[in-house]
């Protein structure tokens, strides 16, 4: 039987329980056997790092692959690397991005340099679910070390910027790599653009002691007040591997936590402006907020299901120019086609010398409120549930099913009813420009779904 291995986000588990050695090694062989080719391969900073590598590495080299190995870079360092050297057929990224140190992961990069599409991932489970053949000892892999892969990167995202329009505004910035794989190349970018940046949590320490590796307002503290009393211009944080940026605006002597839609509608703002135009491309759970500043910017707007690849794959095919989730995930279409932490800090710094301080640029944009709400719903049911409350809330709206439900009111308002593909949950998302009434109809989803789920 194939098992199925790869979430939405790689192979993931806890080390030496269902993330080990014996799962590493046979992923090496099963990755290597589909590519068939020479395979760079990186690490974020956890101290399994080079466990997890080394195993996935001798399975590559057993069945005949060559590996690069690029050392500690951002995910999306060598989703660039892969996309732009010729030799590399594919790339392996080993991390676990936000989640905590106990766990590590395998991600698998294409040809290109985008996250690999399930149908690739199935063929992959296929080969690692059977018996691997191994090359003879003549026909083995070779292992060779890379090191310019971090600069190289940066080097791409400054070609996107006005580099000198930035090195003479003189900006300050608080930077917190989390400890993560951001912490040679974000305090590189900023050198380069002729930040005075103050860092936090720049060292490879691989334990994640400054603090938990997801980049929440409760997890950056320290660097919303530091940005606030040192009055930098911005305070920038990763996640774990640095796919992602979210940023702290400074109000007064305060630091103010900018939540990931808030970026997103930002750049996009940005893009779009500078671009006098361009098509946009966001998952349907994300803000009309974006929406409403695209089109005022004289842009259009698209919404797919969500998931990044979703979003990167939509851009490639309709020629977006941006795209990007509500958690801080942006990917530009001019650099590659994959979420980027780096890229995101230059447009947002290049923003800040173009269209004044963020948090006035955080103070124009329009206001939505959202309400959350999550029911329990068996998984055998869930078809049922969005079928019913779709007749139920269909007459005189409009119906979106491009994810789970969503009900578009006339108002402008919006309710999403989403199942999770993992957990037997339904999350139910709210908004609207009122404040009351996004929770109203939050309340009523909740208790109408629920009516249904039990038997009422
Ligand atoms: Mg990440």
């Amino acid at each position: 039987m194939v098992q199925r291995m790869f979430g939405t986000n790689g192979v993931r588990g806890v080390i030496n329980e269902d993330m080990n050695t014996d799962l590493a090694l046979q992923m090496g062989k099963a990755i290597g056997k589909f590519f068939g080719g020479k395979v760079a391969i990186a690490t974020d900073t956890r101290v399994s790092g080079d466990m997890i590598k080394s195993a996935v590495c001798a399975g590559l080299m057993a069945v005949g692959c060559d590996v690069r190995d690029l050392g500690i870079v951002p995910t999306p360092a060598i989703q660039y690397h892969v996309k732009t050297s010729d030799r590399i057929v594919g790339g392996i990224m080993i991390t676990a991005s936000h989640n905590p140190p106990q766990f590590n992961g395998i991600k698998c990069i294409d040809f290109d340099g985008t996250e690999m599409p399930r149908e690739k991932e199935e063929k992959i489970e296929i080969l690692y679910s059977g018996n691997i053949e191994c090359k003879p000892w003549n026909g083995i892999g070779v292992l060779e070390t890379y090191e310019g892969a971090g600069e190289e990167y940066i080097d791409a995202v400054l070609s996107h910027v006005d580099v000198d329009l930035i090195r003479k505004a003189k900006l300050t910035a608080v930077v917190d790599c989390a400890n993560g794989a951001a912490y040679q190349t974000t305090p590189l970018l900023m050198k380069k653009l002729g930040v005075r940046a103050i860092t936090l949590n720049a060292d490879a320490q691989g334990e994640f002691p400054g603090h938990p590796s997801e980049p929440t307002e409760d997890n950056l503290a320290d660097l919303i007040a530091l940005t606030g009393s040192v009055k930098a211009d911005v305070g920038i944080a990763h996640d774990g591997d640095a796919d992602r940026a979210v940023f702290i605006a400074r109000k007064g002597k305060k630091g103010y936590y900018m939540p990931g839609d808030k970026s997103l509608a930002i750049v996009a703002k940005t893009i779009v402006t500078d671009l006098g135009g361009g098509q946009v491309v966001t998952p349907v759970s994300s803000s009309s907020m974006v929406e409403e500043v695209v089109k005022a910017a004289g842009g259009s707007l698209i919404y797919t299901a969500v998931g990044s690849p979703i979003v990167a794959r939509r851009m490639m095919k309709e020629g977006s120019v941006f795209g990007g989730e509500e958690n801080g995930g942006l990917i530009f279409a001019d650099h590659q086609y994959c979420r980027d932490g780096a890229m995101t800090i230059a447009k947002i710094l290049e923003g800040i010398v173009k269209y004044g301080p963020l948090y006035d640029q955080v103070e124009a944009l329009p206001v939505y409120y959202v309400e959350k709400r999550k029911i329990e719903c068996p998984n055998h049911r869930k078809d049922g549930l969005i079928e019913y409350m779709k007749d139920t809330y269909s007459v005189g709206n409009k119906v979106d099913t491009t994810d789970g439900l969503k009900i578009l009111y006339d108002d402008g308002g919006w309710v999403l009813l989403r199942p999770s593909g993992t957990e037997p949950i339904f999350r139910i998302y709210s908004e609207s420009k009122d404040e009351n009434l996004a929770k109203d109809r939050a309340i009523e989803f909740e208790k109408v779904a629920n009516d249904f789920v039990n038997g009422q």
